[in-house]
């Protein structure tokens, strides 16, 4: 088309020789588009059978295979047949969503069909967020104003993302206050419609009542494996998780209700700590170890007792059921699904009990000092110190207000002045 309106432009000037025919320009014929979603029990090839003969069919799986794997298809995945052509419509091309990040595009050539991966962009960026708390850490980040361009389901994933860093540290849910000051930098992977593909807190500074706390991403080989650690460059993980519950399930229903207690709090009166939560919700190992029982046990219901390093163990009871592949000697990470909450045993209502204990002797979980993780490597010091300016920076991007600072500042000297007087 472009072609034939440069060709009479050119005839119009009279200088120019007649450039005679101008050959045929043949632009796309007008696709007609299939949509077809993969039904669960049904399969790839059951779909394509419709459109095409048993070889074709072959010679397009064949083609397919260089990119996926068609039996890993999941049920829902969308399947886009082009058509071209009139009667009969000869099918030119199928599309293949993999998921949100990936398709196949299957085309049709000489030589039968051909395959290639078409890998949605994505770009990286980086979320700045701080303010002072009014009601709850939830409402400020989540359904505050300050995140206006992140999607209301991510904002919730960087709160979450916040309870792992902090969870050692600060229950994010019972120990906020009005007026505790919170600032994180966050860098995720986003894709063109906007939502986070993958990302992670590279810094935060929580001043919770006055006392701050930090948390500063270190992979030191910038492949997504690391930890967080404090200013000082000590762990801010601990050998056991803070919960057994995730924060996303502890939440569930009212993160910004006061009044809502994920803990009931009755250690005293039988040596273990109850987590309310609903039948059904996943119970995570707090601790790497390995599993030493499995099984019903009289008013513990269905229980699960883990074995860790340096003399602790922890058990999880009153479980409706058990994750499966979990038999006794197998090993366990750190955050691993053990279970699920139930009300087995000598219960009222579904709950999860939950015990430590140290060299056979049960320990409040929830207020012993659980032991800390490692501080950062004497050998990767020098680019610990580097990247912990470049990621400190990034806090201090944002003000911090001033009765805060003071507030810290106070505090610290305070600190200061008592660890005077005691030497
Ligand atoms: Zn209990």
């Amino acid at each position: 088309m472009v072609l034939l309106l440069v060709a009479g432009m050119l005839s119009a000037c009279d200088d120019v020789p007649d450039v005679g025919v101008v050959e045929a320009l043949y632009a796309d014929p007008a696709e007609r588009v299939e949509m077809h979603r993969l039904a669960a029990g049904r399969t790839f090839g059951g779909i394509l059978s419709a459109a095409l003969s048993g070889n074709e069919q072959a010679s397009l799986l064949l083609a397919f295979r260089e990119q996926a794997d068609p039996r890993s298809m999941r049920p829902g995945a969308e399947i886009a047949f082009r058509w071209v052509g009139g009667s009969p419509e000869r099918l030119r091309g199928v599309d293949v969503s993999l998921n949100s990040d990936e398709t196949v595009r299957l085309t049709r050539g000489d030589f039968g069909w051909r395959s290639s991966l078409i890998r949605t962009p994505v770009w990286v960026d980086t979320i700045y967020a701080s303010g002072t708390i009014e009601n709850s850490l939830w409402a400020s980040v989540v359904a505050g104003g300050n995140l206006d361009q992140v999607p209301y389901a991510d904002r919730s994933k960087l709160l979450l993302q916040l309870d792992k860093v902090f969870q050692w540290q600060i229950d994010l849910v019972r120990q906020i206050r009005p007026g505790d000051f919170y600032r994180f930098a966050f860098e995720r992977s986003v894709r063109p419609d906007g939502t986070m593909r993958t990302g992670h807190v590279l810094s935060a500074e929580l001043i919770n009542r006055a006392r701050p706390y930090y948390a500063v991403w270190f992979d030191p080989n910038d492949d997504g494996v690391g930890t967080y650690y404090d200013l000082e460059g000590r762990s801010v993980r601990r050998a056991f998780l803070r919960s057994p519950i995730e924060l996303r399930h502890r939440i569930s229903s009212g993160f910004t209700r006061s009044r809502f207690h994920p803990v009931l709090q009755r250690w005293r009166a039988h040596q273990g700590v109850d987590f309310a939560a609903t039948t059904g919700t996943p119970v995570q190992a707090t601790g790497s170890g390995r599993i030493v029982k499995r099984g019903a046990n009289g008013s513990y219901g269905n229980m699960v007792e883990i074995q860790h390093a340096n003399g602790f163990t922890t058990r999880y009871a009153h479980l409706s059921r058990f994750a499966s592949g979990l038999s006794v000697g197998r090993s366990v990470e750190q955050g691993d699904v053990i279970g699920y909450v139930g009300r087995t045993g000598l219960v009222t209502g579904p709950h999860l009990h939950y015990e430590m204990h140290i060299h056979g002797q049960p320990k409040d979980p929830m207020s012993i000092e659980l032991p800390a993780g490692d501080p950062v490597p004497g050998d990767q010091r020098t680019l610990w110190d580097a990247r912990l300016a470049e990621r400190v920076v990034l806090l201090e991007r944002m003000p911090v207000p001033w009765e805060i600072e003071l507030a810290v500042k106070t505090r610290a000297e305070s600190l200061a002045s008592s660890r005077g007087g005691q030497e």
